[in-house]
């Protein structure tokens, strides 16, 4: 059986990514190594802040690992508010308010594309690799719907006349940039197994 950390305490996404893995890869949570400590995102890149993630955990604890980290690119925006897009509009972290000052950003834009941009950074026996999930869409003018989380009331999918925010989860799950940038991961390791 091999041990990896995946370095979440959301025991949702643990369980959804252990289930589409091989039986002998056992995935440890933050919890189950004792990381209680805040792990450091100050990069200034997505795909930066995956990589720091997984690397503080292999340096720290010593185990194989991978990290996640998203954000929503908006083309008119010079794809901000990007790897900011927890804290777009203050440390509070707070989704409506990241809402609102997009909203209020885009008003007069006619270019409302967007997409949300998934990196996994994986360090298995000391070699780096990265998973990138991509789902492009485009920022609706209102909210709409009350599912998910973050900009999912106000991001519309590709192909979709409803928000993320008015789409099942099930369905949300099956094209979103995170299920896309897992389904890359677990691909290639039941590949190299
Ligand atoms: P994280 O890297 O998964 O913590 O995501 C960073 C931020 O991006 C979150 O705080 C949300 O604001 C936003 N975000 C990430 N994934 C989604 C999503 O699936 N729907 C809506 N917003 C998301």
């Amino acid at each position: 059986m091999k041990e990896l950390v995946f370095a979440t305490n959301n025991l949702n996404k643990l369980k959804e990514v252990q289930s589409l893995l091989p039986d002998d890869i056992k995935l440890l949570s933050l919890a189950d190594i004792g990381c209680k400590e805040d792990i450091p995102e100050t990069q200034l890149t997505i795909e930066g802040n995956a990589i720091m993630k997984a690397t503080f955990i292999k340096e720290r604890y010593g185990y194989d690992c991978f990290a996640d980290d998203t954000g929503l690119e908006v083309q008119a925006l010079n794809n901000e508010p990007g790897v900011f897009s927890a804290r777009y509009a203050g440390p509070q972290r707070n989704a409506n308010d990241n809402m609102d000052k997009l909203l209020n950003e885009l008003e007069y834009k006619k270019n409302r594309s967007a997409r949300f941009k998934t990196v996994i950074a994986l360090i298995q026996d000391d070699q780096l690799k990265t998973f990138t999930g991509i789902c492009e869409g485009e920022i609706s003018k209102t909210k709409k719907g009350d599912q998910g989380f973050g900009y999912d009331p106000i991001f519309r999918p590709q192909g979709h006349i409803q928000t993320f925010g008015q789409l099942d989860l099930k369905k949300k799950n099956k094209i979103s940039h995170r299920a896309k940038a897992i389904l890359q991961l677990c691909n290639y390791l039941t590949d190299i197994e």
